[in-house]
């Protein structure tokens, strides 16, 4: 691991405002160049959004931390991730969680994905393929859900799939020049929302891919 530019990125994050040290040891342990196409390798550690395959991204750094950091993940928590991509988010959140749950719709990024995560010695993570927006109902209820690709709507099967007490994170907004990251508490007393910050993210598109799913 490139060490100097992994401190660089460090200190950039918490210049940024990122304060919470599990979130900050996760993305210091987790190294980035493994989860890019090697053309970017010498940009992984730049607080960039980077190509990956099918059109997708990595998200950039400081969007990962915060976003991460809006979840507050507990070590015994149970995580359900929607948009696996490159597995690096959930990299991240297997180093904070029990178990991470995590669905993509194009097949050969998760199993990319998976092979990564466990060459990187990471087995917490459980990989799916299908339509994320559905949840994983047989693994519910969740103690935190992410979405990492942009909903038109707030996805209403993740709020019913999330346990009580439990936090969802997701990118809400039709227009990609206008998206906010939202942030939705359900207790007792209903659901409480927040938004975090304004984000570009790949939509979340409804439905599974059949045609992909030989590859
Ligand atoms: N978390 C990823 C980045 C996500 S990019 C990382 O750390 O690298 C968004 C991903 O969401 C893309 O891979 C896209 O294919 C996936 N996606 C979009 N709509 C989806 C859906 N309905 N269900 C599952 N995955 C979806």
């Amino acid at each position: 691991m490139n060490v100097p530019a992994m401190q660089r990125l460090i200190a950039e994050l918490q210049q940024s405002g990122i304060s919470d040290e599990r979130v900050l040891g996760a993305i210091a342990a987790v190294d980035r160049e493994r989860f890019v196409t090697p053309a970017f390798s010498e940009r992984a550690w730049e607080n960039t959004a980077l190509p990956i395959s099918f059109g997708q991204t990595i998200s950039q750094p400081l969007v990962v931390a915060a976003m991460t950091e809006a979840l507050r993940v507990g070590p015994r928590m149970k995580v359900l991730e929607i948009g696996t991509g490159s597995g690096y988010q959930a990299a991240i959140l297997a180093k904070l969680a029990r178990r991470v749950y995590t669905i993509e719709r194009f097949k050969p990024l998760s199993r990319e994905a998976e092979k990564r995560l466990i060459d990187l010695g990471i087995f917490n993570v459980v990989f799916d393929i299908g339509d994320g927006s559905k949840g994983w109902p047989a693994q519910a209820p969740f103690d935190r859900i992410i979405v990492t690709a942009a909903a038109e709507e707030r996805p209403q099967a993740l709020i019913d799939q999330l346990a009580m007490g439990g936090i969802l994170i997701v990118p809400v907004g039709r227009d990609p020049t206008a998206q906010v990251v939202e942030r939705i508490v359900k207790s007792e007393r209903g659901l409480q929302r927040d938004t975090l910050m304004p984000v570009r993210f790949v939509p979340l598109v409804p439905g599974a891919l059949p045609e992909l799913g030989q590859g």
